[in-house]
């Protein structure tokens, strides 16, 4: 069946589990500071992760992967995230956990969407721009039979520079969107030629040629040189979001009868996609951004995922494919081998192991605070104490959960700082997975009896 779903897996660019990351916090010499960029400790794992950031930059990452290898809360996540962001802002950035590729019912297909979000196109768009002070501006009505009351024809402006002059005509459109802002003599405004937008800049004396504000008197920037003129937006997509466009086109074409079948995104939409990037990159018009495609729980893929992943590595356009595990021997899924991290040979040469190590008590009372600070909520002395005890001796995550809930609780109560009794009560309501996992299993044990 050629019909696919479309918008799946549906995960966010961004985690906000890890909004308070901004880089790897690293100096030039590419040695990790204590802390920064969001970031605390694992001195040794950030420091590689630099050392990668740079290889991808050099294009000398081809063909291989990275693995994290840690106990569950040991930051593999954050540093895949900060590993997305040193590499700039729009590069995609895809979170999935294993299971998710198993559990889902087409496995290929899940895991073919999930890298084609993680590459990035960007598009380098030249658009022309006509900007200038009106000098003059005349309405054009249009009567027919049809209409009874004439209706809005368009506009005839004059515009003005301060070396240029020019008559322009516009349509009824932008001739309404001038009505609709109140253009008027001695404004400056800016039409983008292809979406047909107007915005209005400011206002100047009417030919003048320095450039004040009449409402204000304040000296306003005078557009200068041609009336027309050429701006370079830069956006970025993901081969996904071309895919996704290439299909919804098909769709509206299928719909007034050019094609007798719906399709959703195939082979040959993505051979589409392809072929129109290969195009414009080799124009020099778009640039190619791989983004990270990071996989949780990887230990959990089966042998049909591994050979996918070992092939996907090499394909033309591969984004960069971080996997994390906090097992060490386990069975590979789908055979009866056991192998380190429950993963093949032929998979394993080709990653590039991190380790990360659990945090020191002062590590996790840090990232505590970094934590509450980028959810704004205020910590008394106490609950910072407990918290970071929560952390090291339960876990990390469980610590950082508690926040939230905390933070109503101490609302209720019309206090502005979270304490120690709104921790406490937060963590009688919810439970550690530790604390869950006992709760099921004795469950489990009475039901035998
Ligand atoms: P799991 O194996 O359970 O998926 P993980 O190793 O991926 O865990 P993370 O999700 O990255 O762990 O970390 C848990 C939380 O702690 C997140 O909110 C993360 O942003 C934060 N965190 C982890 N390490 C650091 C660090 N070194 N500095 C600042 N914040 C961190």
């Amino acid at each position: 069946m050629s019909e696919i779903m479309i918008g799946n897996p549906k995960t966010p660019r961004w985690s906000s589990i890890h909004s308070h990351i901004s880089g790897l916090g690293l100096d030039e010499n590419g040695k990790a500071k204590p802390i920064a960029d969001g970031l605390v400790g694992q001195v040794q794992a950030r420091e590689a992760c630099g050392l990668i950031v740079e290889l991808i930059r050099e294009g000398k990452l081809g063909g291989k992967g990275i693995l994290f290898a840690g106990p569950s809360g040991t930051g593999k996540t954050a540093l895949a995230v900060a590993i997305a962001k040193e590499l700039g802002e729009d590069t995609p950035f895809v979170s999935i956990n294993a299971s998710e590729i198993i559990s889902a019912e087409n496995k290929t297909e899940f895991m073919t969407q999930a890298f084609r979000r993680a590459i990035g196109i960007r598009m380098r768009d030249v658009r022309k721009i006509i900007s200038g002070v009106v000098t003059e501006i005349k309405y054009l009505k249009k009567s027919s039979p049809f209409y009874p009351t004439p209706i809005l024809g368009g506009a005839k402006i004059k515009l003005e520079t301060k070396d240029d002059s020019k008559d322009v005509n516009v349509g009824p459109e932008i001739a309404s969107q001038f009505q609709s802002l109140g253009i008027r003599k001695g404004d400056v405004i800016m039409i983008d030629e292809e979406t047909g937008e107007v915005r209005r800049l400011g206002r100047v004396k009417e030919k003048s040629t320095i450039g004040f504000d009449i409402d204000t008197e304040k000296q306003i920037e005078m557009p200068s040189g041609k009336i027309q003129s050429t701006r370079e937006i830069v956006r970025t997509f993901t081969l996904h979001d071309i895919d996704v466009s290439i299909a919804a086109q098909r769709i509206a074409f299928s719909i007034f009868g050019f094609l007798s079948e719906e399709r959703g995104i195939d082979d040959q939409v993505r051979k589409q996609t392809d072929e129109t990037v290969r195009k414009v990159t080799s124009e020099g018009k778009a640039q190619l951004i791989p983004g990270v495609l990071f996989i949780d729980d990887a230990h959990m893929l089966d042998i049909e995922a591994y050979s996918f992943l070992t092939k996907a590595m090499e394909s033309e356009y591969a984004p960069i494919i971080i996997l994390a595990t906090n097992r060490g021997i386990t069975t590979i899924r789908g055979t009866d081998e056991k192998a380190p991290h429950g993963m093949p040979r032929d998979l394993l040469d080709r990653l590039l192991i991190i380790l990360t190590k659990p945090y020191t008590e002062d590590e996790i009372m840090n990232i505590v605070k970094i934590r509450a600070d980028e959810l704004d909520i205020p910590l008394t002395d106490e609950a910072v104490k407990l918290l970071t005890k929560i952390g090291s001796e339960r876990s990390l995550r469980y610590a950082l959960q508690l926040l939230d809930p905390a933070k109503v609780i101490s609302a209720k109560r019309n206090s502005i700082k979270v304490d120690v009794n709104d921790i406490e009560e937060a963590s009688k309501l919810f439970s550690d997975v530790n604390e869950s996992t006992q709760f099921l299993e004795k469950y489990k044990d009475l039901m035998l009896k």
